[in-house]
C-alpha cells in the first residue's frame, strides 16, 4: 500500500505543511480586509494530478476537503486513501458516462451546469449515502473553461434540481479567466454573488459561494466567497497537465 501510481515529488511534497500555513494566512488576511470571520471561508485544496503522499501530508496538518477534476485519477487515489476522513470534491467537468462514478464516490460536485447531468447524478446516487452537494456553475464573462450556464439559466437548473431527492444544491461556483489587478479579479467575483442573492430564498439560501484559487482567492473573499478551490499555492505546481 506504500507505493503510488503517481510520479512521486519528495521537494514538493516536503513543502506542503508550509505552504498549506500561507495559503490559511492568505486567508485569515483577507477575511480581515473584508470584515469576515476566516470561519466562514473554507479552503478546498486541490490535489488533481498530485499524488496520494500529497494528500497525505496535507491531511496530517489537518486539511481535510480535497478536490480533484479527473475521475479515473482521483478514484485511485481514494483506494489508498481510504483510512483517512476525506471530503471529496469534483470540480472538472462532469460527463455524461462518468456520472455514476462521481455519484458513488463524491461528497460534493463544483461545476454542475446541465439538468441532464443533475438527473444521472441523482438516479445514480447509492441510497446510504446523504444527498450529493452540487454548487451550479456560472459562465461569466471570459469563462477559463468555456464551462457553466449563463447567468439567465441557473434559475432553472436550480429548480430541476430541488426536484430531485439525491441532490443538495448548495450554491453557486465560477472560474473566471486569469486577470491581473484585484479589481478585475473581483468583476466576476461580484457579478456571482448579486446572482447568488437575487435567487436565494430562505429555505433555499444558496449560501456556497465556490470561488477564488491560487492567484485570486484574495479577490474572492472580498467578494464573499465560501469556499476558495486552491491547488498551485498548496501543492506547489503541477507536475503534468493532463488536460
Ligand atoms: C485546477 C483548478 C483549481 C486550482 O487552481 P490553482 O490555480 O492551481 O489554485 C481550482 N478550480 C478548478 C475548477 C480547477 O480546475
Amino acid at each position: 500500500m506504500a507505493m503510488t501510481s503517481q510520479p512521486r515529488d519528495d521537494t514538493g511534497d516536503a513543502g506542503i505543511p508550509a505552504r498549506l500555513k500561507e495559503v490559511q494566512e492568505r486567508i485569515r488576511a483577507a477575511a480581515v480586509r473584508a470584515k469576515r470571520t476566516p470561519e466562514g471561508i473554507e479552503l478546498l485544496a486541490v490535489s488533481k494530478t498530485h499524488g496520494a503522499d500529497a494528500i497525505r501530508t496535507a491531511y496530517a496538518c489537518g486539511q481535510r476537503a480535497f478536490g480533484e477534476s479527473y475521475v479515473q485519477e482521483a478514484l485511485g487515489k481514494m483506494v489508498l486513501l481510504e483510512d483517512l476522513d476525506i471530503t471529496w470534491h469534483f470540480i472538472g467537468r462532469v460527463q455524461a458516462n462518468k456520472t455514476r462514478q462521481v455519484a458513488a464516490h463524491f461528497h460534493w460536485v463544483h461545476g454542475l451546469a446541465d439538468p441532464a447531468h443533475a438527473r444521472r447524478l441523482n438516479d445514480q446516487r447509492p441510497a446510504d449515502l446523504p444527498p450529493l452537494k452540487v454548487c451550479v456553475q456560472v459562465n461569466l464573462s471570459g469563462e477559463a473553461s468555456k464551462a457553466g450556464l449563463e447567468p439567465s439559466a441557473v434559475a432553472a437548473l436550480i429548480a430541476e434540481c430541488e426536484t430531485l431527492p439525491a441532490l443538495q444544491v448548495c450554491g453557486l461556483m465560477t472560474l473566471p479567466a486569469p486577470a491581473q489587478d484585484e479589481e478585475a479579479q473581483r468583476r466576476p467575483f461580484r457579478t456571482l454573488r448579486v446572482l447568488r442573492d437575487q435567487l436565494a430564498t430562505p429555505t433555499r439560501p444558496l449560501r456556497c459561494l465556490s470561488m477564488g484559487m491560487s492567484d485570486d482567492l484574495e479577490a474572492a473573499i472580498l467578494e464573499g466567497a465560501t469556499l476558495v478551490r486552491v491547488g498551485t499555492a498548496v501543492f506547489g505546481p503541477r507536475p503534468y497537465n493532463t488536460k
